[in-house]
């Protein structure tokens, strides 16, 4: 008899235990919150190296003061239970094994070198955010189904030069040339524990990788000014570089009368209110700069015979900037004619828009608005990692607002809520895509 009631009672308790359990494991994910302080005082504790008297940072790749960054993630991606070793190329790799079979490496991450005079959240954010994703599920005991890498591009700002190798590869040219630490890439790549002779190894395949995640600040102002919480970001813009001389005619300042002159600044400052104006004609997030000068001779009483000047166009749309490209140059015909000079266009050098993937883009959309956050699809109109990941396989970038839209100086800050809802974000986002 007792045998008999037993057993019912005993399956009955075995099948609510198994049910909270499943209960448990399907709430935990979108419960799973990142632990803002640790984040904070690893931000903190990374602002130290190569701090500044401004407040901000100098911690240019292979420096002193990156190498010390460098070492502190290690430290802190040991910590969060990731497998952690310098590829060929000098990037800090840190993995986790998935339980799926034959499933690509998911990756995060982004850098944590800075320009000269930088500030402590472009590249800081994405990485120790990047690190705490894994320190979290370490500490909830969740192994994800993919295999996890968490990635620290060495040597960002010098030209995304860690990732390029792991995408498009990095010619003999490019490893030679000098960075701001004064040591060329390929000395910097073999100081930070990479091996240049060996940069092959670092290559990885189109396709194998089954995604990318950055998270990042804005660096501009839009999302701070809309109030929006987190951007959703449509693609890296592409970039269009000419430099443009302007031929006129050197002669005296004070016996030349102003209509015998070939003026050739005059020109330029003409052709410079002119490439605003193209750019502002149609409709779109386009922008087009004049970013320098030079005159020649340069003198009070000299009227300018040359002008060399640099044009920078970017849109996400190639075909979009190139065609604005060819109506300035027509506008600058006109202007020659008009002031006696000469325009010549050098031969545009083009970056190619790196657009993020679509499923992507509505999956952190989705994530974020699930989290109670704003979002906004924007362009990046900086360059980042991602855009040389994407080459390699589908890519996504979480942006979260720059105060006053500073970047690229000591005065560059991220409000400590908005860093956690994008670390946020981006736990979110692993834990959804991984799902799938
Ligand atoms: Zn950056």
């Amino acid at each position: 008899m007792k045998r008999f009631h037993t057993l019912p009672v005993l399956l009955f308790c075995i099948s609510v235990v198994v049910l909270q359990c499943l209960y448990a494991s399907a709430q935990a994910p979108s419960t799973l919150r990142v632990n803002a302080q640790r984040i904070h005082e690893h931000l903190s504790a990374l602002s130290k190296f190569g701090a500044n008297p401004q407040g901000g940072v100098s911690r240019v790749a292979y420096s002193d003061a990156d190498m010390q960054g460098r070492n502190y993630a290690i430290s802190l991606m040991k910590q969060a239970g990731l497998d952690v070793h310098i590829d060929a190329a000098g990037n800090i790799v840190g993995t986790r094994p998935g339980t799926g079979t034959g499933l690509k490496p998911l990756l995060i991450g982004s850098h944590i070198d800075s320009v000269p005079m930088g500030g402590n959240y472009d590249g800081d954010v994405g990485s120790l955010s990047a690190i705490e994703v894994a320190h979290v599920l370490q500490e909830k005991q969740i192994t994800l189904r993919h295999p996890l890498e968490v990635i620290i591009f060495q040597n960002e700002e010098g030209g995304t030069i860690g990732s390029q190798a792991l995408g498009e590869g990095l010619s003999e040219k490019m490893m030679n040339l000098v960075s701001q630490s004064g040591k060329s890439i390929r000395e910097g790549t073999r100081a930070v524990g990479g091996d240049p002779e060996q940069l092959a190894a670092a290559r990885r395949q189109p396709d194998s990788i089954a995604g990318y995640f950055e998270l990042h600040i804005e660096q501009g102002g839009s999302l701070e000014r809309e109030k929006i919480d987190i951007g959703v970001v449509e693609g890296i813009v592409g970039i269009l570089h000419s430099d443009v001389t302007i031929a006129g005619f050197a002669n005296h300042a004070g016996t030349t009368p102003m209509d015998q002159r070939h003026d050739a600044l005059l020109s330029a400052a003409r052709f410079i209110e002119k490439v605003n104006q193209v750019v502002t004609s149609v409709p779109g997030r386009q922008v087009g700069t004049v970013g320098w000068i030079k005159v020649e001779p340069g003198a009070y009483n000299v009227i300018p015979g040359k002008v060399v000047l640099g044009l920078e166009l970017r849109d996400l749309d190639e075909e979009k900037f190139v065609r604005l490209f060819k109506q300035i140059q027509t506008e600058a015909e006109g202007l020659g004619r008009q002031n006696q000079t000469r325009f010549a266009f050098t031969e545009p050098v083009l970056s190619h828009p790196a657009l993020t993937d679509k499923s992507f883009q509505k999956l952190i959309d989705e994530t974020a608005r699930s989290l109670g956050f704003t979002t906004k699809l924007m362009p990046s109109g900086a360059g980042h990692d991602a855009q040389e990941i994407a080459r390699l396989g589908p890519v996504g970038m979480i942006f979260i607002p720059s105060i006053g839209g500073i970047s690229h100086s000591p005065k560059e800050f991220s409000r400590p809520q908005d860093v956690e809802n994008g670390a946020n974000v981006l736990l979110q986002t692993v834990l959804a895509f991984d799902k799938k």
